[in-house]
């Protein structure tokens, strides 16, 4: 069974402290990303949950069993690299059907899991060709069959589609979320990139120097993120941050001044705040809409046309953060222009400055 615990897991090379009290459940049959900035201990736990990497204390069960001495073959997990990792001088065939050899599976038994295997990654032109005869994909795809034919509990993913270009990229992140619901196998997967995180996860953890920030599914985290951290690393460009006062309206409805002339509501449920209080109001880049009239005055200072849409740059008049606007389509605004703009209902998001917690 492919579920996972860890429990009060810390590991230290040194006196560096790579990862901090991880506490982590994953159901069996989850798809899960790992995301965080550069260095906060994504590989690390990966590779402990592989058994490639010691742990310094706390407990780590596979199906219930506690395997913290168990080899990575023991642990029946599979783990696709990067760099790929595929022998060079053997051929694809062979490459797939090496690990097994080894656990002395029978000849009948490894033909029949790499036909399988090949069939479901559409690799059988190429069985008999060497790695270096096959594009960067196809050799992804090699790699993740050589996963899949050791049936593993859980497949672990290492940044895997970071050598490919853009195209095959967003090719090989649909193959790979196609297998897992074929397969409906436990998958871990680190990435830098967020829209893999946002696209393929049924669960996203958010790390940050070692400690899990938050775990979520896709939407929970970007709708609900529980610190300024988690809203400023999910979504791109990022959340837009303004420091704020609360105002108790005259309905006596808590509102949050982003900027004369309009007081913006928030939906949340802001009984903690009080009259005068600072606060870090959040409002993504697409969740500003451009008005005709009323709004707030937003001075551009340039802006990114992608084609399809375009990022508005420039600033809030009295306030001194640069917001980012998201516009659909093509728009371009001279520099200088004072644009008119709101924030959509209910999409605000508020902070407190000293602990960066949400208060909702
Ligand atoms: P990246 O996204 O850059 O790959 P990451 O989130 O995967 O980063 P890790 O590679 O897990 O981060 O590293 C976590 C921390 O542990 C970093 O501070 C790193 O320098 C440190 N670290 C990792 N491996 C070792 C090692 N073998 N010896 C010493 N320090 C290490």
């Amino acid at each position: 069974m492919g579920d996972l615990k860890l429990t009060k897991l810390n590991k230290s090379f040194g006196a560096v402290a790579a990862l901090n009290d991880v506490n982590l459940e994953i159901d069996n049959g989850e798809f899960v990303v790992f995301v965080g900035p550069s260095g906060c201990g994504k590989s690390t736990l990966l590779r402990i949950i592989a058994g490639l990497e010691d742990i310094t204390s706390g407990a780590i069960a596979i199906g219930g069993r506690d395997v913290g001495g168990l080899s990575p073959a023991e642990r029946k997990i599979a783990m696709v690299f990067q760099s790929y990792a595929l022998y060079p001088h053997m051929s694809v065939r062979k490459n797939l059907a090496f690990g097994l050899e080894n656990l002395k599976f029978k000849r009948a038994e490894i033909e029949a899991r790499i036909t399988e295997a090949a069939r479901m990654l559409a690799i059988e032109p190429y069985l008999d060709r060497k790695p270096r005869q096959l594009s960067g994909g196809q050799r992804q795809r090699v790699a993740i069959g050589r996963a899949i034919v050791r049936e593993p509990a859980i497949f672990l993913f290492d940044e895997p589609l970071s050598n490919l270009d853009a195209a095959l990229r967003v090719q090989t992140r649909a193959e790979i979320t196609k297998l897992h619901r074929q397969m409906k196998t436990t998958m871990i997967y680190v990435t830098h990139d967020q829209v893999e995180a946002m696209t393929m996860a049924d669960k996203i953890v958010v790390l940050r120097a070692g400690r899990i920030e938050q775990v979520g599914t896709p939407l929970e985290l970007f709708d609900h993120p529980r610190n300024l951290f988690v809203a400023g690393f999910l979504g791109s460009p990022r959340m837009n941050i303004l420091k704020c006062k609360v105002v108790i309206g005259d309905d006596r409805s808590v509102r949050v001044d982003v900027g004369y002339p309009t007081l913006l509501r928030t939906e949340a449920d802001l009984a903690s705040v009080s009259a005068g209080q600072e606060v870090l109001a959040g409002i993504r880049p697409a969740h500003f809409a451009l008005t005709d009239g009323e709004g707030l005055p937003f001075e551009v200072q340039y802006h990114e046309s992608l084609g399809t849409e375009t990022y508005v740059y420039g600033n809030l008049q009295g306030k001194a953060e640069q917001v980012i606007v998201h516009q659909p389509g093509h728009f371009a605004p001279a520099p200088g222009a004072v644009l008119r703009i709101m924030p959509e209902e209910g999409r605000l998001h508020v902070f407190d400055p000293a602990s960066e917690l949400a208060l909702a």
